[in-house]
């Protein structure tokens, strides 16, 4: 297996600006952020995507993330703030180990998340509901 660059910054081999460390999950800042005090949380175990995630690590993973969310916006005076997750190439995902963005947001920024549209009908939105529940109940 190549080298994970996030797995080399939780054995400490990659230095960097740690915020947090609980006992399953780790909190960095991004080293080219979106504005200063963007981080990173990860878990410290490798796991690729979202759906490689053990469940039970969800309220270490929460309470993580809701701590130093809440020291983001303080330090940083912010007004607001994203959270996100690249999951595969397609969605942007550089970085095969698993990690939430914690973006500062300030308003006005000019920042656009993405552009939105709207279904071509009604129908088309019953539709792609009905697509997702077929592969839920699958
Ligand atoms: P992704 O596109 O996979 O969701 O995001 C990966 C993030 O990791 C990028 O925002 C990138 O700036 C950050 N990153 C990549 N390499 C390093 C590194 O060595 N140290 C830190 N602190 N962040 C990194
Ligand atoms: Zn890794």
């Amino acid at each position: 297996m190549s080298t994970c660059i996030f797995c080399e910054i939780v054995r400490g081999a990659i230095p960097s600006a740690t915020i947090l460390t609980t006992p399953n999950t780790m909190a960095f800042l991004d080293i080219s952020p979106v504005h200063p005090g963007h981080a990173l949380i990860i878990p410290k175990a490798h796991h690729a995507t979202l759906w490689d995630l053990p469940s039970d690590l969800g309220n270490e993973l929460l309470e993580a993330m809701q701590t130093v969310a809440g020291a983001i916006r303080a330090a940083m005076n912010a007004d607001g703030l994203n959270v996100m997750m690249n999951n595969y190439r397609a969605a942007g995902q550089l970085v095969d180990h698993a990690h939430f963005h914690l973006i500062p947001r300030y308003e006005g920024d000019g920042l656009q998340l993405w552009p939105q549209a709207a279904y071509p009908s009604p129908e088309a939105m019953q539709s792609a509901a009905a697509s997702i529940r077929a592969a839920l109940a699958r």
